[in-house]
């Protein structure tokens, strides 16, 4: 598992990154580059668009990628009992947009509680039997 901390040259590489993308979304916007009749205003708005939807498809993706690392039954935090795990979706506004995030769920019938694997320190890889 990582350590959680991307490093600063790391993040400087996907900024270096994105910035192309930018490059090729103005290019894909106005393929004849924009007329100056294009205000600035509107071209804040294709990009403020497309980093929405970076973010979107980024948090979704990385938050999905967790998920995985979840079985199909996980033991209840209170008394120990493995419940099936189950996904729901959860819209969220996450800073720079909105992603919907496909989290584990699961239900103890013996606690009658809904808990998240995600969020009890639940660990990952461990060998079951
Ligand atoms: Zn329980």
């Amino acid at each position: 598992m990582s350590s959680g901390k991307v490093s600063d040259r790391k993040l400087k590489e996907i900024e270096e990154i994105a910035a192309g993308w930018g490059k090729l979304l103005a290019q894909e916007a106005f393929p004849n580059g924009p007329g100056l009749d294009v205000t600035l205003v509107q071209m804040e708005e294709v990009a403020a668009r497309a980093c929405t939807a970076i973010v979107r498809g980024a948090i979704e993706t990385m938050t999905g990628e967790q998920a995985k690392h979840f079985g199909e039954e996980e033991p209840c935090p209170t008394c120990g009992r493995l419940c099936p795990v189950m996904r729901k979706s959860r819209p969220m506004t996450v800073r720079g947009g909105k992603a919907t995030l496909d989290e584990p769920v699961a239900h103890c019938p013996t606690c009658r509680r809904d808990f998240f694997p995600s969020a009890t320190g639940a660990e990952v890889g461990r060998s079951r039997v």
